[in-house]
C-alpha cells in the first residue's frame, strides 16, 4: 500500500473468517501488539452497537477494529473513525455524512458505525462496521444501506479496506497534532445540524435542535432557547 508508508494504521492486518466481535478479540491482544495492528473479520457472531446492541455483520462486510495507544483516551477517537469512512464513501461517489455521534449515514440511511471501546492509559480499540457488499438486516430496511445497494455493484473489498486504511492514517495524525481541525471537518460533515432531535441518555430524553459541534465532542443542543451540552457518551440520538 504505497500511500501507507511510514504509518501506522494497518501496519499488521489480522485476517479472520469468523469471531464473536472484532473489537472484542481486539481488546484481547491489545497490549501484545504494536499500535495500528488490525483485526478484520469476515463475519461476526456476536457483532456489536453500544450498550450492547446488536451489529448485523453477515459476510460482505467490512467489520473491523484497529487497535491505538494514544496518549490518553479521548471521545473524539470516534471521529477518525466516522471521518475515514466518510472521506472513503466519496471516493467511491457517495455523499456521506455523520450521524452524530457515532454512525455514518448515506441518503438518510445508516451505512456505517463506529464503536470505541479502551482502557484507560492502555489502548484504545476503534470498531467500524461498513456495510458494503452485505445484505443488510431485512427488519431494518428502510434504516440500513449497503454500498453495493447505492452503487448497484459489487465493490472489491480489499480496495474499500485499502482506502479506508489510508484515511485512518491520514485523520489519526490530524487527530494527534491538531484535533481542532479535525472537529472542524466533524462539524462541516455532521449533517444533524439545525435539525430537531430527540437525545436518549439512560432514562432522561431531551428534545431540541442540534447547533453545533464543539471542539471537545460535545453536541451544543437548543431546547427552547436554553443552550445545553450534550457529551459523547453512551446518547442515542434520533430524529424527532
Ligand atoms: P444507535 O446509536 O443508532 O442506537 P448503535 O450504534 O448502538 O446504534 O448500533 C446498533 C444499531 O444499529 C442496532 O440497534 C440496529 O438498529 C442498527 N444496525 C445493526 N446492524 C446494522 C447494519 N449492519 N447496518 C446498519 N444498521 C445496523
Amino acid at each position: 500500500m504505497g500511500e501507507g508508508r511510514g504509518i501506522s494504521v494497518g501496519i499488521r492486518v489480522i485476517r479472520l473468517d469468523e469471531v464473536d466481535s472484532t473489537n472484542d478479540y481486539a481488546k484481547k491482544i491489545a497490549r501484545k501488539v504494536p499500535e495500528g495492528t488490525v483485526v478484520l473479520a469476515k463475519r461476526q457472531t456476536a457483532g456489536r452497537g453500544r450498550k450492547g446492541r446488536r451489529w448485523e455483520s453477515p459476510e460482505g462486510g467490512l467489520w473491523m477494529s484497529v487497535i491505538l495507544k494514544p496518549q490518553r483516551v479521548d471521545p473524539r477517537l470516534v471521529f477518525v473513525g466516522a471521518l475515514a469512512v466518510v472521506d472513503t464513501l466519496s471516493e467511491f461517489g457517495l455523499s456521506p455524512g455523520i450521524k452524530w455521534p457515532n454512525d455514518v449515514w448515506v441518503a438518510g440511511r445508516k451505512i456505517a458505525g463506529i464503536l470505541t471501546e479502551g482502557r484507560a492509559g492502555e489502548y484504545t480499540v476503534l470498531g467500524i462496521g461498513l456495510n458494503v457488499n452485505n445484505p443488510t438486516p431485512p427488519e431494518l430496511q428502510g434504516d440500513a444501506v449497503s454500498m453495493l445497494e447505492l452503487i448497484g455493484t459489487p465493490l472489491p473489498l480489499d480496495r474499500v479496506l485499502e482506502r479506508l486504511l489510508f484515511h485512518l492514517n491520514a485523520w489519526y495524525k490530524v487527530f494527534k497534532e491538531r484535533p481542532e481541525l479535525m472537529m472542524a471537518k466533524v462539524r462541516e460533515r455532521t449533517f444533524i445540524l439545525g435539525r430537531t432531535v430527540k437525545i436518549i441518555q439512560d432514562y432522561n430524553v431531551l428534545i431540541g435542535r442540534a447547533v453545533d459541534v464543539l471542539d471537545d465532542g460535545s453536541l451544543l443542543l437548543d431546547i427552547d432557547g436554553q443552550l445545553r451540552r450534550i457529551l459523547y457518551g453512551d446518547v442515542s440520538l434520533r430524529f424527532f
